[in-house]
């Protein structure tokens, strides 16, 4: 079982994939708990060429092909051996991030990215949790965790809230693959809901 846990940024997610992680494996699974970008060596390398760097190093197509790469990476070496032994495997983002990042607020790149996505790495998650939060709730929780870090605060308000409705317009068209959780509230109070929403 393949499970992706999207959001935007200060939505809890990686919280909540950590902490579902740790529930599955005290329920006696093999948990593979992974990350985008990045989740294999390679990929962790081409994380930090994208976001070390300066803001405009790369064009919108150039971090698309980069971020793709680093996936299709990530999948053979990290996500494939874990489901092929049985594991199941939780990524904190996966493609719906780059559909929202790259797809629509970084550039308008959304048929791109679809069509990579078809060409390269072909391989979908079973479920997607998408953790919503209000987006001034995320931005201030991202700012507090970064410690004022400048991208965040450049990010602003309008970009969190433009993010959140390019998720759930995502997750509308995908209903199947798709669970929303209310991500307002306590880590605990998420976590209920997130292993509430496996079934
Ligand atoms: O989830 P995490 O905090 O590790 O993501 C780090 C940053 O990477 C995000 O805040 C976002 O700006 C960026 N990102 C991106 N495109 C993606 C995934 C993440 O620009 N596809």
């Amino acid at each position: 079982l393949f499970i992706s846990f999207e959001g935007i940024d200060g939505s809890g997610k990686s919280t909540q994939a950590r902490r579902l992680a740790e529930t599955l494996r005290a329920e006696g699974h093999e948990v593979v708990l992974t990350r985008e970008p990045g989740g294999s060596p390679g990929a962790e390398e081409i994380r930090r060429l994208v976001l070390e760097g300066e803001a405009d190093r790369w064009s919108a197509e150039t971090e698309l092909l980069l971020f793709t790469a680093a996936r299709r990476d990530h999948l053979e070496r990290t996500i494939r051996p874990a489901l092929a032994r049985g594991a199941l495997v939780i990524c904190d983002r996966y493609v719906d991030s780059t559909r929202v990042y790259q797809g629509v607020t970084r550039g308008d790149l959304r048929a791109t990215v679809d069509a990579l996505h078809e060409l390269v790495i072909g391989q979908d998650p079973d479920l997607t949790l998408l953790i919503d939060i209000d987006p001034q709730e995320g931005l201030s929780r991202a700012v507090a965790r970064a410690g004022g870090e400048q991208r965040f605060e450049d990010m602003g308000l309008a970009m969190q809230a433009l993010m959140r409705g390019a998720f759930l317009d995502l997750a509308a068209t995908a209903p199947q693959r798709f669970r929303v959780i209310d991500g307002a509230g306590d880590a605990d109070t998420v976590a209920g809901r997130v292993r509430a929403a496996l079934g």
